[in-house]
């Protein structure tokens, strides 16, 4: 889709669109924006809207705050519902590209930051890096007060249909606002833990896929609260059920061919198997960004059809990468690590030079594993040479800081804030006490 200047003013003069929201995404992968009048528009289109980029967590230090926005007009996007002012109106959104006064690309800003790895595939003769992605959440309810609690809003089961699924009207009305925001919706059910659900969309090129999973966040969040629910994207809101994993579903195409698919269709290509390889190398550095906060180590536990372990698959859920039985333009790998708390330009930065670097290096990927990853005890996965994902965001961050392909992966300047923030976030867990700690050891010891 291409969108003009003269689109988006036509829209504006014709849907009595009053506010922009300009909007990006932060380095821990949260969604900022500021919103303007459409007086502004001329502004916008120009990319002279400022703002202070200091107040903005892992952007900028205080001396070189002033930050540039230029929208990617092809983000245009008119969200359906009207604001509820005294003379209701609409409201339209651009995803922007962060830049410095001096007209140089911020290095802090993960899209600016995901082209430029892409920018790597090209150069390798890809011309698309896709992502399908399956992102879980639950619905939580609020107490008298307003405030969210862990009370799950129902008991249903994977695949489940009212009366145990209590969400169905909830999840149909997020499904047609995403679908009146030009989403592709392939499927909506309810996942296997009470109170979880899962939204699929059509595929699409990375930098898109991702605004998507950010808008989809948006949305989710905005249509639950309607229905007077809050849906959270932490990875493990509940201990014993399953977690909420993203897993992402990558090919690389050369035009309109699927690299990762012989010409047959059938067989999985030479390049699919040096992608496969360089994932399972570099999966150590790379789990920090898929696995971003203290929570994430909680979902990758046995038992609750999330990954352990550092292996592939062709049907087995339990190693973190799989291969979907689909060929021809579906064939994909489906990396079932990430989860919802990761930023998804971070992610699919380091996902894409992993794999790439296993086809630079022409890698060998192990044998596929198709026994269950929980029923192995540490001699049977040594014997078979399978490692175990890093286990606390602490381990994850020491593989990332002994990654150099991974800081690339990253940049100098996402790198080394990252790492801050994430030793800082640690810091203060290991100094908290948790009340599992009560209960265990106040009368005991
Ligand atoms: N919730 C599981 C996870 O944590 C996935 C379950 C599924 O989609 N089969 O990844
Ligand atoms: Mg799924
Ligand atoms: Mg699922
Ligand atoms: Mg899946």
């Amino acid at each position: 889709r291409q969108v003009s200047p003269e689109m988006i003013k036509n829209d504006i003069k014709e849907q009595n669109i009053q506010f922009l929201r300009l909007m990006f995404t932060d380095i821990l992968g949260t969604i900022k924006n500021v919103e303007v009048p459409v007086s502004q528009i001329d502004k916008v289109l120009d990319g002279q809207m400022m703002f202070d980029g200091c107040s903005i967590e892992g952007f900028v230090r205080i001396s070189e705050s002033d930050m540039y926005l230029k929208p990617d007009l092809n983000t245009w996007l008119i969200f359906p519902w009207e604001t509820e002012t005294s003379t209701p109106a609409k409201v339209a959104r651009l995803i922007c590209d962060v830049y410095h006064a001096n007209g140089k690309v911020f290095k802090g800003d993960p899209r600016g930051n995901l082209k430029r790895v892409l920018k790597e595939a090209e150069e390798l003769g890809f011309t698309e890096f896709n992502l399908g992605p399956e992102p879980e959440f639950f619905l939580l309810k609020f107490d008298e007060d307003g405030k969210v609690t862990d009370t799950l809003n129902d008991n249903g089961g994977y695949f489940d249909l009212a009366p145990n699924d209590l969400a169905e009207n909830c999840r149909r009305d997020i499904v047609l606002e995403l679908q009146a925001l030009g989403f592709e919706i392939e499927a909506s059910h309810h996942e296997a833990a009470p109170g979880q659900h899962e939204i699929d969309w059509q595929y699409a090129g990375a930098i898109e896929a991702c605004d998507n999973i950010q808008t989809f966040k948006l949305i989710v969040k905005t249509v639950a609260r309607k229905h007077n629910l809050h849906a959270t994207f932490m990875p493990k809101p509940i201990e014993g059920i399953n977690g909420s994993g993203m897993h992402m579903n990558v090919s690389l195409f050369k035009g309109e061919e699927n690299a990762f698919v012989d010409e047959d269709g059938e067989t999985l290509s030479i390049d699919a198997g040096h992608f496969i390889a360089g994932l399972i190398d570099h999966a150590m550095g790379l789990t920090a960004i898929t696995n971003p906060i203290v929570n994430s180590y909680k979902r990758l536990i046995p038992g609750f059809e999330a990954p352990t372990s550092i292996a592939w698959s062709g049907q087995n859920r339990t190693p973190m990468i799989r291969i979907p039985s689909s060929r021809g333009k579906s064939t994909r790998i489906e990396v079932r690590s990430v989860d919802p708390s990761a930023n998804p330009y971070l992610a699919m930065a380091c996902i894409l030079k992993a794999g790439l670097q296993g086809i630079k290096d022409k890698m060998e990927a192990p044998q596929p594993k198709n026994q269950n990853m929980y029923d192995l005890n540490e001699k049977e996965l040594e014997e078979e040479g399978i490692k175990q994902l890093p286990s606390t965001l602490k381990e994850a961050i020491n593989e990332l800081k002994a990654s150099p392909l991974m800081q690339d992966a990253l940049g100098d300047h996402i790198y080394t804030h990252f790492v801050k923030m994430k030793e800082l976030e640690w810091k203060e867990y290991s100094a908290s006490v948790s009340e599992w700690e009560k209960d265990r050891y106040l009368e005991l010891y």
